[in-house]
Parts: C-alpha cells; structure tokens; sequence
C-alpha cells in the first residue's frame, strides 16, 4: 500500500466517505487546547465485536449523566472498525451493518457535555491483512510469524514497521478527521515483545550495525543498542501519530499507553515532556500486591508529569493471570483500589469491556465513588503534595543493572521502602533519577535511594549538590556502585557521602546473619536509629551485603549497627557464634555539609519486602525521622493507613485511605473493619488561616486546635476512607 501524504489522504477520505457523515458532522467537541485538565472523572467502554446493535447506549448515557463523568474513551478502530471506515482491510465489526456505533456513541457523550478521545488497538489483525502485507506481522526468536496467543483468528503485528508507521496512522487520521475526537488512546500499540522481521531486522542494522540480539543480557552491546534503537522507535512512532493528529485537530493529541514505575519501558521523564495528560493503567490487584499499588502508580507517573491530570484506570473485573474479562469484583476492592489510587493524585476512570454488561453488581459501587468525587470535587483538584520525603525510582537501574532480574533486584528494594512509609504513617512522593535537579528536589527534606545501583556522574553530583545544599539521603546497598548504562564502577559514585569504600566484594545470600545494637561508647546514648529497639540486643541482618571500608574522615558518627557474620543455622547444636562481631558497621550515619547520610551498606529494603521484619520496618522508619525536620502531618492511631497531604487553589487536604485488612497483602476483601480515631497533627501553610475544617467523608465538622503553626485533631472512627479538608485565607 503506498503511503499518502496527509493532505491526499484527506481528500481521498473526503471523496470516499459516506457523504452524511460530512453533512451532518457530529456535534464539535468544545475542548480547546487545555481541555486535558478538565475532566476529573473519566469512563471506558471498551466495545467488543458483537456490541454493535446489540448493546444499550442510552443505558450507559443515563449512567454516564448521574455519575457526572465528564470525559470519555471509546472504542473506535484497529483490529476491529466501529465506525463505517474507508480504508481497505480495517476489518469492520461484522455485528455494525450500515451503523457507527463510535460515531453514535461520541454523539451522546457530546450532549451530556463530555469530552471524547478514540481508543485503537493496533496489536492484531485478520488473514486478511496477513495475506496482503506478510511483512506486518510480528514474527519471533525462531522466525516464526506469531499467530494470537487467545483468538487464532489473529495475527500478531510487528509495532515498529509500516503497519504502525503507515497503515496504522491512517486508521487514526481518519478517526480524527471524521469525529474530531479530543485524543487518541492506543491499547497495546508498542508491540508484544521483541519482533524480528524483515523491518526490525533492517531497521536495525540501518542503526547499529549489529543483528537483532537474541540474549536479554543489557550488557550484551548489541541488547543494549536494541534496548536504545527500540525506546527511539517508540518515540518517533508517538510523535508521529501526534503531528498527524494535531495537523487535523490542533487541541487533540496522541494519548499513548505508556508509563509506569522503574520496571516500564519508555523514559518516564520524557514521557513526561510529551504527554499532555496520561491515564495510569494499573487496573486490579494481581498476585501478591498490596492494595496501595494504585497510589503507587500515581506517585510514579506524577514524578515527571507534576501537575498534568493523570487518570487512574480501575477494572471493575478480577485480573491476574487468567484474565476473567467480564468478571466483577467485591465492590469493597474496587473502592479501596479506586480510592487509593484518588488519594495519591489520580482522577477516577472506570473501564468496562463489553458494553453489554452481564454482572451488574459494581455499577452502584462506582456511582458512589463518582457521585462522592463529584460533590467534592473543589477538593479533589489538587496542585502539589506537601510530602516532604522523596523515594527515587530508577528505569536506568531496572534496565542496565537489573536486566531479567529487575525485579528482585530494583523493584523489590522500591517496595519494601514503600510498605515502611505506609506502616510509619509518613506522606511520600516518587522522584524520577532524571530528575534530580535543584528544581525537582525542592520540596524534599529527604531522598531515598533504594539500592538505586546505575547512577552517572552527573546524577551522583546532583545529589552531591543536594546534600551540600542540606538535603538528607539514606541509600542502601548498590547505591551508586554502576554507571548509567550499569557497568561497576572501581568505587560507589557516591563514597564521600557515604564515608565508605567498595571493597570489591558483595556478599550473598547469607543465611542467620545479625546486627548488633551498639550505644555511643562516649556518652552511653543509642542514636535515633534504633529508637524502640534498644533492649533487643541484636535484630537481624539483611541476606546480602557489599563489603566496605569505612572513611577516616571524621564525619561518621559511631554506629549503632555492627555486623554479626553467618554462622551455621544446622545442626542445631552448631548453630552458636563462630565471631562474636566484626569491626563491619550495619549503618553508616553522617553530617554532609548541612544535610544528614544514612547508608545501609546491605538489603534492609528488600529483604524487608521479602521478610516484612518489624525491627527493619522501624530501621526504615527511624532513619527518614532523624533525617528529616518535623513532618507536614502525622497521624496516630491504629491500623495501617495510606497517607496523602495535598495543596489546592484556597485549601488543603489530608487523605487517610484505611487499608487494615487480614489479607492486605494480597488485597481480597471481605469486609471493611473501621479503625478507630486517628490523632492528627497538620502543618498549616505560612501567612495562611484556616477558616474551616471538616471531614469530606463524615461529612461533618472537625473540632480542632492550632498550636505553634500546626493543626491539632482527633479524627473519629474511619471506615474506608476519610479526607480531612481545610479551608485557607490568607
Ligand atoms: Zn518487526
């Protein structure tokens, strides 16, 4: 198929299309050019083949009316047409007939006021398409083209050839010219795993030199150019679709699917430069994931996005790996995850696929989440968080470093931080590593660095300059000990914070390995570190460890920690100290210029997400608290509570998100159990008032007292979720 230019496509469109879409276009979107900051609740219908005349569309309008969703995603072409397209082989719903189920669709949402972008999944097509352009289809490791691995009747695509570049961008010019839809989402659209056609395999070489890797090993040179080549593509092909999209409709914009935390593909701090607004598609719970996962997922998109909308999408339907499709879930877990996911910033979308719904039990369960957002919208329009703590994700690290084990290794280390914030009450915010500058890093007191291993030069001197500048950083493990591309380094990159020395040995896994608890020899005191566990003696260790030699700089305080080696853990009457300590400090604690160092030079953050230790969890704790000044907010009480503190135009709010539950960890829910009151202690804003305060969920007035700048109050019993809500004058 050749490829037209745009201004030929539109006149072939024009010349082709069914003339009563053009005389009677559909009502205009009224978006303008910052309509992506509009819409605070968002819903999805995701057609499936046999929706079309079958599905009830004043249903979902009547829906969509009483909830208040202000915007739309619809499902309009790719792998299956729902709307009366021209282009040859856009395979057409067979259920559609002469209708446009789209185009009715965008009609109604239009009148209720919304806005509307276009959904297209390019993954898959029919034979058809196969048969026209064998070379468009996905092919593998063994050079096999890939059949669908759930419906046969498709094929796979490649998503770095000319399907996505040309065919595929025709099908989205079209969508756009014909509805003038305010954006274009595309599900699946960066291909499903590592494609070796004949255009990724010229591709390729045109930019390497090289052949298509067949290791994943980044270290291998040509996986790693792969890795670049692949991320570059993406990017080009993202940029593409926009300038396509903008030249038919200045204020829509190409909408990818993209982004996430440290284990994501595309470079999240340009993501952030691109994307005018993003949708977070962390749906449900899978495995063993804790229900504040949502919220992670939107600390970590609103790291490089700031203060751009970001959507949260919720499933109504189970996950995990067997993909029950048209399933429901317990309204309780759709309401924790929506709701988690809102108290860190994320605007609620609801997605639903077959618009023919069969179980209809979670349709009053997100109608009293949206009716709630609604009536306290003015709340939920935050500007910034007022967290003042920093945990750095690295994609670098997941990627260079991490490799195949990113996971253990990178993202395990993020988790474990992340459950020892929720459990010490501490209000948090992601920090991208490219993002290090002074500007990013000015409302933190403190960064944690969680064996953030591939750092560069200019990251380390960045955080150099942040310490100097009387930041504080607690760091632990591999920190620092690779480059960028995640080559080791003689060194770590940051030795002179940490006041140690790479002794070019990393221990591991170690089994029945101890710290000991150890006062200040000079003033008999035991430091802030291991507050609440001074009579223990010894807490255990992590399972690796690097070795180091400790600087003789005079910057180091005594430790508190020092270092029990393995001794055997069978046959029982083995299992006794061989060395009773060794001179290896657990915790390295400096002054830097005007901030505070905490080095652990072992896996305190992983091993407590796989261990979940009490003493490490208060390690974790104690050592934010010592770096830190007095927190924006506190909270005390029992439970376990996901905490969020957020700025808006004339007020400020607290969110205390309740996820005390026998299975937390896993995230099913039986029954909400209520925690009972939370003592709270807020930092009012300087030179501001508070004029009122009052529970957004109790629906109900806070009685409260002001004391040296802070708000003091007792929050009754909380079932959910409650948000305390300030009102501010100056
Ligand atoms: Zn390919």
């Amino acid at each position: 198929m050749s490829h037209l230019n745009r201004r030929e496509f539109v006149q072939a469109t024009v010349a082709t299309a069914a003339l009563p879409l053009f005389a009677k276009p559909q009502a205009q979107s009224k978006a303008d050019a910052d309509w992506y900051n509009r819409p605070m609740r968002w819903a999805q219908v995701a057609f499936v083949e046999d929706d079309p005349g079958n599905y009830d569309l004043q249903f979902w309008l009547d829906y969509f009316k009483r909830l208040h969703v202000d915007a739309a995603c619809l499902s309009a072409g790719g792998c299956v047409a729902f709307y009366p397209t021209k282009i040859p082989m856009h395979y057409r719903s067979k259920f559609m007939g002469d209708g446009d189920s789209f185009g009715d669709f965008v009609k109604g949402c239009r009148s209720l006021g919304m806005n509307v972008i276009g959904r297209t999944d390019p993954h898959a097509v029919h034979q058809d398409v196969y048969d026209a352009h064998p070379d468009w289809i996905m092919v593998d490791a063994s050079g096999n083209k890939r059949r669908h691995w759930s419906d046969k009747d498709y094929w796979v695509t490649c998503a770095l050839g000319p399907y996505n570049f040309e065919y595929m961008t025709k099908v989205t010019e079209e969508i756009v010219t014909l509805y003038q839809v305010d954006g274009i989402f595309s599900n699946r659209w960066a291909g499903s795993g590592m494609c070796y056609c004949e255009h990724c395999r010229e591709n390729f070489r045109n930019f390497s030199k090289m052949d298509l890797p067949t290791t994943r090993d980044p270290q291998d040179p040509a996986r790693r150019e792969y890795i670049i080549w692949h991320e570059q593509r993406l990017f080009e092909l993202w940029d593409l679709w926009n300038s396509r999209i903008k030249a038919i409709n200045p204020n829509a914009s190409y909408i990818a699917n993209a982004g996430g935390g440290a284990l994501s593909e595309l470079d999240m701090a340009k993501i952030g430069e691109l994307a005018p607004t993003l949708f977070a598609d962390r749906q449900a719970r899978r495995g063993l994931m804790p229900p504040w996962t949502n919220g992670k997922n939107g600390k970590e998109y609103r790291a490089t996005l700031g203060r751009k909308a970001i959507a949260g999408i919720v499933s109504v339907g189970l996950e995990e790996e067997w993909r029950w499709k048209d399933s429901v879930q317990n309204g309780d877990e759709i309401k924790l995850w929506m709701v988690d996911g809102i108290a860190q910033g994320l605007r609620p979308w609801f997605t639903k696929f077959n618009a023919k719904p069969i179980d209809k039990r979670w349709l009053p369960v997100v109608e009293d989440v949206y009716k709630w957002h609604y009536a306290n919208e003015k709340y939920l329009r935050n500007l910034d968080p007022l967290a003042s703590i920093g945990l750095v994700y690295s994609q670098q690290t997941a990627t260079f470093y991490g490799g195949t084990a990113a996971r253990a290794k990178v993202e395990e280390p993020a988790l474990g931080i992340y459950q020892a914030l929720v459990e010490a009450r501490i209000p948090f915010e992601m920090v991208h590593d490219r993002l290090l500058d002074a500007g990013h890093l000015k409302p933190f007191q403190t960064l944690i660095l969680p064996n953030i291993a591939a750092l560069s030069d200019k990251q380390c001197q960045q955080l150099r300059a942040y310490v100097e500048g009387g930041g504080s950083l607690i760091a632990t493990f591999e920190t620092s000990l690779y480059d960028e591309w995640g080559k080791r380094r003689d060194n770590f990159g940051l030795a002179d914070l940490f006041g140690a020395t790479f002794d070019a040995k990393i221990e591991g896994p170690m089994n029945n390995s101890y710290l000991n608890i150890r006062n200040d020899p000079e003033t008999g005191r035991y430091h802030p570190l291991v507050s609440g566990f001074e009579d223990a003696v010894r807490i255990i260790n992590g399972v690796n460890r690097v070795v180091v030699t400790p600087a003789n700089d005079g910057r180091t305080l005594p430790t508190p920690l020092m270092v029990v080696p393995s001794y055997p853990d069978l046959p029982m009457e083995a299992v006794y100290e061989r060395t009773k300590e060794t001179k290896d400090p657990g915790v390295f604690i400096r002054n830097i210029g005007k901030g505070r160092v905490v080095y652990f030079p072992w896996d305190l953050d992983r091993t407590f997400w796989e261990v979940l230790d009490v003493d490490h969890s208060k390690l974790i704790r104690n050592s934010v608290l010592w770096t830190c000044g007095k927190q924006p907010l506190t909270v005390e009480g029992q439970g376990v509570l996901d905490v969020s503190i957020w700025s808006q135009q004339s007020s400020m709010t607290v969110h205390l998100v309740n996820l005390t539950n026998p299975m937390m960890m896993k995230g099913p829910i039986r029954e909400i159990i209520p925690v009972g009151p939370q003592k709270v202690r807020i930092r009012v804003p300087e030179g501001k008032r508070i004029s009122k305060a009052h529970l957004l969920v109790a629906k109900k007035d806070l009685p409260h007292r002001i004391q040296n700048g802070f708000l003091h109050a007792d929050v009754p019993a909380i079932g959910l979720h409650e948000v305390i809500a300030l009102d501010l004058q100056t």
